[in-house]
């Protein structure tokens, strides 16, 4: 009996340190932009820790890590974030990581920059966003978003490789919720009476206004939400404004809406928000933000500003 006993004992300690091993199996993974945290989420489901990098509210092209971000390296299995174009600190920092972290930049090469046909088109002189450059907000075009979708599970398979399928498997089942939100994004905006987004702000929609045929005007040149717009420039869009009779201007969320509210003032026109999704305010958080809930939002935003068919 006793020997039963100490067998069972024996088991039970054996046990213990086995479950925890399991619970530390769980891989954690870092990840820096709203929408790779998000899908990271969806696709490793409760198979891996998603832990965002960014602090809410913290801007994502020129944010400084900290020494805590260092720190949280070296207990992480994998690190995502979307091109060094975009996140252009994260060279820096994983610099020096220790070498079992994964690093993987989940951006699809061939879209890292404004698309090859944009780049041949020819803009029409009230264009006043200045030439193009690299356009890293790929994450607003669904389609390119589909694409990332697949380079996180492909990161989260490597990184967990017993564990493969099922990432596999989700990475399907959020394409496809990805595709039905790019059909509806293309029916809401048939048929629209404007088919120029005019912005307050920094533009990151390039890649989304491509996609769905839509011209886009900023005072900004480039990308960047660290430019500055030129009076030139600003002179230029007022006289769009008064000539197309503009009846809305969008601004993006992370910055100051002042310009935007001057202009809106100028042109007698309404402000309304797009949410570019860099990074989470707290008040995202709390509201329970996805991809999709952002995505519908700023369709409703464009439906009401381009005067789209109901
Ligand atoms: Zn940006």
């Amino acid at each position: 009996m006793l020997r039963i006993l100490s067998i069972a004992a024996a088991f039970a300690l054996l046990a213990s340190p086995a479950s925890n091993a399991e619970e530390k199996a769980r891989p954690v993974v870092l990840a820096t932009l709203f929408p790779v945290v998000d899908f990271a989420r969806e696709i490793a489901g409760d198979l891996a820790e998603i832990v965002p990098l960014l602090p809410p509210g913290a801007e994502a092209h020129s944010y400084s890590p900290t020494p805590s971000d260092m720190m949280r390296l070296s207990g992480a299995r994998l690190f995502l974030y979307v091109s060094d174009g975009m996140e252009t600190w994260v060279p820096g920092l994983v610099a020096d990581a220790p070498a079992s972290l994964l690093v993987r930049a989940v951006a699809p090469e061939s879209s890292a920059y404004f698309g090859e046909e944009a780049r041949t088109h020819e803009h029409d002189a009230s264009c006043a966003h200045g030439p193009l450059g690299l356009d890293p907000h790929i994450w607003l075009d669904p389609l390119r978003a589909q694409a990332m979708a697949d380079r996180i599970a492909d990161a989260l398979a490597e990184a967990d490789p017993s564990h493969a399928g099922t990432y596999r498997a989700n990475c399907t089942a959020l394409q496809n919720r990805i595709m039905e939100l790019h059909a509806e994004i293309e029916t809401g905006l048939a048929g629209c009476s404007n088919r120029t987004i005019i912005c307050g702000g920094h533009f990151a929609f390039g890649h989304f206004a491509e996609r769905y045929g839509l011209r886009h005007l900023s005072p900004y040149e480039g990308f960047s939400p660290n430019a500055q717009p030129s009076p030139r420039a600003l002179a230029e869009l007022v006289r769009t404004l008064r000539e197309t009779k503009t009846s809305a201007i969008f601004y993006e969320e992370i910055l100051d809406p002042r310009l935007a509210r001057v202009l809106a003032d100028e042109a007698g026109a309404q402000l309304l928000p797009l949410h570019s999704m860099h990074n989470m305010t707290k008040e995202d958080i709390a509201a329970g933000a996805t991809y999709f809930t952002l995505m519908r939002r700023n369709l409703d935003s464009l439906r009401q500003g381009l005067g789209c068919a109901p």
